[in-house]
C-alpha cells in the first residue's frame, strides 16, 4: 500500500553537531511536510529492536552503541513518492559516495554516523512510524 509517507530519524551525530535547524529547513523546503516530530533518545534496547533486520551483521553492536548515543529527532513526513523521494534527499549510505548537496554529503561524518536515516519501503514506513509515535501525535 502506498501512503507517500516516510519515517526520518536525525541521528546522535547531527543532533550533537547542531545540525537539526538546518535538515529539517532542507527537508520543508524539498516538499516534505511533518505529519509528526519528537525529540527524544534511543536506550541501547530500543536501538537494537529498530536495527533488528541488522543484527546478524559485523557493524550491528557498534550502530546500536551510536544510536543510543545521545538523543535523536524523529518525524514522521508526507509527499508524493516519499519513500524515494526522501532517500534520494538523503543520498547513500557511505557519505563520501553521497551525491553534492545531499543531507548525508552536508552532514555525515562517516558510513555509521551518517546522518539521518530514511525508510526504505511503505510497509517499513509505517512500522518505523510507530515505532515513535501514537494516532494522537500526528496531524
Ligand atoms: P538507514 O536505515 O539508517 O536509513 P541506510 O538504509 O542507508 O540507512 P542500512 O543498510 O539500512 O543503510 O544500514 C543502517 C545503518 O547502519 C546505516 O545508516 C549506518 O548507520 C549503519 N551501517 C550500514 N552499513 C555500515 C557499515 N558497513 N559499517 C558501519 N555502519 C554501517
Ligand atoms: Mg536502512
Amino acid at each position: 500500500m502506498k501512503t507517500n509517507r516516510t519515517f526520518t530519524m536525525i541521528k546522535p551525530d547531527a543532533v550533537a553537531n547542531g545540525h537539526i535547524g538546518a535538515i529539517l529547513d532542507h527537508i520543508t523546503k524539498a516538499g516534505f511536510k511533518i505529519v509528526a516530530l519528537k525529540y527524544t533518545a534511543l536506550s541501547a534496547q530500543k536501538a537494537g529492536e529498530f536495527y533488528a533486520v541488522h543484527s546478524e551483521r559485523g557493524f550491528y553492536a557498534d550502530l546500536v552503541n551510536f544510536m543510543s548515543s545521545g538523543p535523536i529527532v524523529a518525524a514522521i513526513l508526507e509527499k508524493d513518492n516519499a519513500i524515494a523521494d526522501f532517500r534520494t534527499l538523503i543520498g547513500a549510505t557511505d557519505p563520501t559516495k553521497a551525491d553534492a548537496g545531499t543531507i548525508r554529503n552536508l552532514f555525515a561524518k562517516s558510513i555509521e554516523a551518517n546522518a539521518v536515516h530514511g525508510s526504505d519501503s511503505d510497509e517499513n514506513a509505517d512500522i518505523e512510524g510507530s515505532f515513535f509515535f501514537s494516532a494522537f501525535e500526528r496531524f
